[in-house]
């Protein structure tokens, strides 16, 4: 048949944003900003649009936008940076990079509905591992125990979506481990929300233990730090030989990136630290929210990390979470993601994700519809 992808359909964030649209409904589904980027980089966006930077630039990625990751993370600039079509690009590139037809690799659910059908496409098999609800923890000696001769990558994400459950130093002294008894297997590390952790918690990235970094991609993106999810700037970091491979991929996957939004943000980095200020100013969106929620029936924990509030409703009914959103969006008006699609096998443990990325009067106003939820439970 043709079709490599026969169990895939239209993804849940389009469809609930598409519901939302339809209804009117506040849209905390998809994750993305309902506020504008700060002006000086649209600007700057503007003025290279109107000031020749129209035509291709490197494959890798303008050298001064790489100059200016190099000055935030410890990689080289040259060899070990590569400016991709947003995080989704660089993912793509990196899975395409490691995995060869009949490879396993293990995906710990929930997952981003990206990785699988990645590895899919590139002939791989996913190999699934679950956190241990309710605390989302991870298993490391259940990773391990999915490990076989076919095994070439693993997939981690942190701050995570849709749990927001950041890595501790102890999760990255087992994967460690893990990594030392197996000389062949590597590491894709999505770390989109990396700059958004809340109540003094630091980000673990892969890069930080020098263990790790030798196998690791690490793979970032501008669109949440910058709210700018339209533009599709994001960047691999990898060691010189896994990053001259991923280069190959990626210069046949889009060649180069949007030009004029490399140099604009290249630009703005040099002028502006905003993005260290996005964790107190997501901290504030999550607190306001969450206060707002304490007035629902929703049972929850604060997220430890990204722009997702999880809330819990199994005290409540026993609908499907599909069903469950669904009914809110179109009862009361509230988007949001039920999060049993993250996993293959759609475990649902009632739970569902809002995006509080969002101005503070539509983050009231949704709390305040939530309070007549139960009613539809
Ligand atoms: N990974 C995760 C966990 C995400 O939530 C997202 C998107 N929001 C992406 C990757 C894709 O990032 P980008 O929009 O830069 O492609
Ligand atoms: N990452 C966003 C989310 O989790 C969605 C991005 C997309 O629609 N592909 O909501």
């Amino acid at each position: 048949m043709m079709g490599k992808l026969p169990q895939v359909g239209v993804s849940i964030f389009t469809q609930m944003s598409a519901l939302a649209n339809a209804t009117g409904a506040y849209n905390l589904s998809q994750g993305f900003p309902s506020f504008e980027p700060d002006t000086l980089l649209v600007e700057k966006l503007a003025y290279y649009a109107a000031n020749g930077k129209n035509q291709y630039c490197p494959a890798t990625g303008i050298a001064e936008l790489r100059n200016q990751l190099a000055k935030l993370y410890n990689y080289n600039a040259d060899t070990e940076i590569t400016v991709t079509s947003g995080a989704s690009e660089a993912l793509f590139s990196a899975i395409a990079t490691v995995v060869s037809p009949g490879d396993e690799v293990i995906i710990i659910e929930p997952a981003y509905d990206l990785y699988a059908p990645a590895i899919q496409l590139q002939g791989g098999v996913p190999v699934f591992v679950q956190m241990k609800y309710p605390d989302f923890t991870i298993d490391w000696d259940e990773v391990e125990s999915k490990i076989t001769n076919k095994t070439s990558l693993i997939i981690i994400n942190t701050p995570h979506n849709p749990t927001g459950k950041v890595l501790t130093n102890q999760d990255i002294t087992s994967l460690e481990n893990i990594i030392n008894k197996h000389p062949n297997l590597y590491l894709v590390s999505d770390e989109v929300y990396e700059f958004i952790l809340f109540d003094e918690r630091k980000h673990v990235s892969l890069s930080s233990s020098p263990i790790l970094k030798e196998r690791a991609f690490v793979c970032s993106s501008f669109a949440k730090t910058f709210h700018i999810t339209g533009w599709k700037i994001g960047y691999c970091l990898a060691p010189k030989k896994l990053s001259e491979e991923l280069r190959k991929v990626h210069q046949y996957i889009t060649f180069c990136t949007f030009t004029p939004a490399q140099y604009a943000i290249a630009d703005y980095l040099e002028q502006s630290e905003a993005y260290l200020e996005l964790a107190s100013f997501y901290q504030k969106k999550r607190d306001l929210f969450a206060l707002a929620l304490r007035d629902t029936e929703f049972a929850f924990e604060l997220t430890e990390g990204t722009f997702f509030q999880n809330v819990s409703y199994k005290h409540l009914s026993e609908k499907s979470d599909i069903e469950v959103s669904k009914l809110l969006t179109e009862k009361i008006g509230v988007a949001s993601i039920p999060t049993s699609v993250f996993y293959e096998n759609k475990t649902d443990h009632k739970v569902l994700r809002f995006c509080f990325a969002k101005d503070d009067d539509m983050l009231l106003a949704a709390a305040e519809r939530l309070k007549s939820a139960a009613r539809y439970l």
